[in-house]
C-alpha cells in the first residue's frame, strides 16, 4: 500500500470550497469552485482502499473507484482518467449531480465516524482536468459499419448509448424533438447544480466523432415509429417521462399555479439567452413573489432554487412526509435552507384560495402513519389541523409519470407497463417490437442521470449483439477512445 493512500485517519473531509449563500443567491453559476489540484490529490488520499469497496457496489455505474482514487491521490491523472472513463460517459456530469450521499460516498466504509471519501468532486475534478488538458476526445471508430441506429431522445440515456455505439462504427442518428441535446441535463437541471456548458461540451463531442443530431423532430409528429423502424437497423426510445402529476384541489384552476418543468425550462431557457415570452411578460418570473413549491424531489429543489435566484419575496416548500423521508437528496435541502428557503414539513395542500389568481395555499399537517406494502410511513391528514401559506405563484412539483407512449408514438403495438413505461425484456433491453430497443427514465420511471448512463450503455451493448447477429459478416470495429 502506497504511503499516500489511508489518510483519512489524519486527514478530514473537505470538500471544494463552496461559494457563501449570500453571494449565490444573486446568480446561476455552479455552488462548488473545481478542487485545487493539491487538495484533489489529498482528498483522494483518504480513501482505504477496501478489499470489498461498497462505493463500488453502490454506484450504479460500478466505477472502479479506489483505481482512480489512487492514481489520482498519485498524480496520476491521465491515467485515472482513462479508468474513470472506462465506466462512465459523463463522468464530470454524474461527480456534479449524483446524489453521493445515497450511493458512493453515502456507502463509504469511513463514512462511519470519518466522514466519507469525496468521491464525487474528485470525479468531476480528474474528467474536467481532462478536459482542460485535451485528453478527452470525440467517439471515432476504426472503422466504418453499414449498420444505423435510430436513438429518439438525446438524454443522458441516448447520449450514452450513442457515444458506445458510434465507437463501435454504427451510423447513428439522434432525434429529439427539443432544439437542443440534453434532455433534462439542458431544460430540467438548473445552471447552479449542472452548468449548460458542461453539458454542450459532451454533445459537441459526439457531433465531432460524427454522430448526427436531428433536433425539433418530435416521433409521432414528424415521423412514426414504423417510419424510424423502416430507416434503422434498430431503434433506441429514450424520452423520459414527462406527464406532470396534478394536484386535484379545490382551486387548482387559478392562475398562478404552474407545472414545475414548464417554471425550469423558462428559466433555463431564459439562462441559455432564448426569447421567453412567458418569463419576460412576469407569469414564470419569481421575482418579488411569495412562492410556495408542493413536492419533495429533486424538482422541487431545483424549484425552490430558482426562485431564490429569481429574486423572490420568500420561498417555501410544502412536503407531507418529514426531512427524513423525502426523496430529494439531503444536501440539496441543506444547500436550498442556507440560500434562504423555508421548509414545510408534514404538510399538504387542501385547497387554493384566491378570486382569479391565487393568493395563498390552505395546507394541513401530517402525521406519519405506519408502513405500507413498499415499507414508506404512509402520510395520514391531521383533522383540523388547517393553515394558510400566503402566495402568489405556486409550482407544483410532484413527480412525473410517462405519457401515453402507444398513442403517442402512433404504435399501437407497443407494450407498456401498468404504470405506462416500456416493458423490456431485462436481458436484451428490447420491447416486445424486435429491433426496438428502450432505456432511462421512460424504462425506469422517473430517476437519476447515472442510471440512465448504465441503462444507455446496457441498450448499447444488447443493440450491438442483436445487429451482429443479424448481419454476421459485420465484425465490428474495436471500440476505442483516442483519435
Ligand atoms: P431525459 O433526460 O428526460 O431525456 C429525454 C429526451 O427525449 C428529451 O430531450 C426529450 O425532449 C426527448 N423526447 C421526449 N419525447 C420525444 C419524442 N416524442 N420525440 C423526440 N424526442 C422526445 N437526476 C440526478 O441524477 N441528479 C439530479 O440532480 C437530478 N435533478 C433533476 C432535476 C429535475 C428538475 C428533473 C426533472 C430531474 C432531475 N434528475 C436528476 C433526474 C434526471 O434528470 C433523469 O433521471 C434523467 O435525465 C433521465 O434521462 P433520460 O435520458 O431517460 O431522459
Ligand atoms: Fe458516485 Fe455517481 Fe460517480 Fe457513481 S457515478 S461514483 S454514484 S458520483
Ligand atoms: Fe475508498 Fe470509501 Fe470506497 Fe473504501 S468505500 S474504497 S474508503 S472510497
Amino acid at each position: 500500500m502506497p504511503n499516500n493512500m489511508l489518510k483519512f485517519v489524519g486527514l478530514g473531509q473537505r470538500m471544494p470550497d463552496k461559494r457563501l449563500a449570500a453571494e449565490r443567491r444573486r446568480d446561476f453559476q455552479e455552488i462548488y469552485a473545481e478542487f485545487e489540484p493539491a487538495r484533489a490529490a489529498e482528498q483522494a488520499g483518504r480513501c482505504s482502499q477496501c478489499g470489498v469497496p461498497f462505493c463500488q457496489v453502490h454506484c450504479p455505474l460500478q466505477n472502479n473507484i479506489p483505481d482512480w482514487l489512487k492514481l489520482t491521490a498519485e498524480g496520476r491523472l491521465e491515467e485515472a482518467y482513462e479508468v474513470s472513463s472506462a465506466t462512465n460517459n459523463m463522468p464530470e456530469i454524474c461527480g456534479r449531480i449524483c446524489p453521493q450521499d445515497r450511493l458512493c460516498e453515502g456507502n463509504c466504509v469511513i463514512e462511519k465516524g470519518f466522514e466519507s471519501v469525496t468521491i464525487g468532486s474528485v470525479e468531476r475534478y480528474i474528467t474536467d482536468t481532462a478536459f482542460e488538458r485535451g485528453w478527452v476526445k470525440p467517439p471515432r471508430p476504426t472503422r466504418e459499419l453499414d449498420q444505423s441506429v435510430g436513438i429518439v431522445g438525446a438524454g443522458p440515456a441516448g447520449l450514452a448509448a450513442a457515444e458506445q455505439l458510434r465507437r463501435r462504427g454504427y451510423k447513428i442518428t439522434v432525434y429529439d424533438r427539443y432544439d437542443r441535446a440534453g434532455g433534462l441535463l439542458i431544460y430540467g437541471i438548473p445552471n447552479f447544480k449542472l452548468e449548460k456548458a458542461i453539458v454542450q461540451r459532451r454533445t459537441r463531442l459526439l457531433v465531432d466523432g460524427g454522430v448526427t443530431f436531428r433536433q425539433n423532430f418530435e416521433l409521432g409528429r414528424d415521423a412514426t415509429l414504423e417510419e424510424l423502424r423502416q430507416r434503422h437497423d434498430a431503434v433506441l426510445i429514450a424520452t423520459g417521462v414527462y406527464k406532470a402529476r396534478d394536484i386535484q384541489a379545490p382551486g387548482s384552476g387559478l392562475g398562478n399555479i404552474v407545472p414545475a418543468m414548464r417554471y425550469l425550462v423558462a428559466s433555463n431557457r431564459k439562462g441559455l439567452g432564448d426569447a421567453v415570452p412567458e418569463f419576460d411578460s412576469g407569469a414564470l418570473d419569481a421575482a418579488g413573489r411569495r412562492v410556495v413549491v408542493i413536492g419533495g424531489g429533486d424538482t422541487a429543489m431545483d424549484c425552490v432554487r430558482t426562485a431564490v435566484r429569481q429574486g423572490a419575496l420568500s420561498v417555501k416548500c410544502l412536503y407531507r412526509r418529514d426531512r427524513a423521508n423525502m426523496p430529494g437528496s439531503q444536501r440539496e435541502v441543506k444547500h436550498a435552507e442556507e440560500e434562504g428557503v423555508e421548509f414545510v414539513w408534514l404538510s399538504a395542500p387542501e385547497a387554493f384560495l384566491g378570486e382569479r389568481e391565487v393568493r395563498a395555499v390552505r395546507a394541513s399537517r401530517i402525521h406519519l402513519g405506519v408502513p405500507d406494502a413498499t415499507g414508506r410511513q404512509q402520510p395520514q391528514t391531521i383533522e383540523g389541523s388547517h393553515f394558510n401559506v400566503d402566495a402568489d405563484l405556486v409550482i407544483k412539483a410532484l413527480g412525473f409519470d410517462p405519457d401515453d407512449l402507444p398513442v403517442m408514438f402512433k404504435a399501437p403495438e407497443l407494450k407498456v407497463t401498468r404504470w405506462g413505461t416500456l416493458g423490456v425484456d431485462h436481458r436484451t433491453q428490447m420491447t416486445n417490437l424486435p429491433g426496438v430497443f428502450a432505456a432511462g427514465d421512460i424504462v425506469r420511471g422517473a430517476s437519476l442521470v447515472v442510471w440512465a448512463v448504465r441503462d444507455g450503455r446496457d441498450a448499447a451493448e444488447a443493440m450491438h449483439r442483436y445487429m451482429r447477429a443479424k448481419s454476421p459478416g459485420a465484425e465490428p470495429a474495436v471500440a476505442q477512445a483516442a483519435e
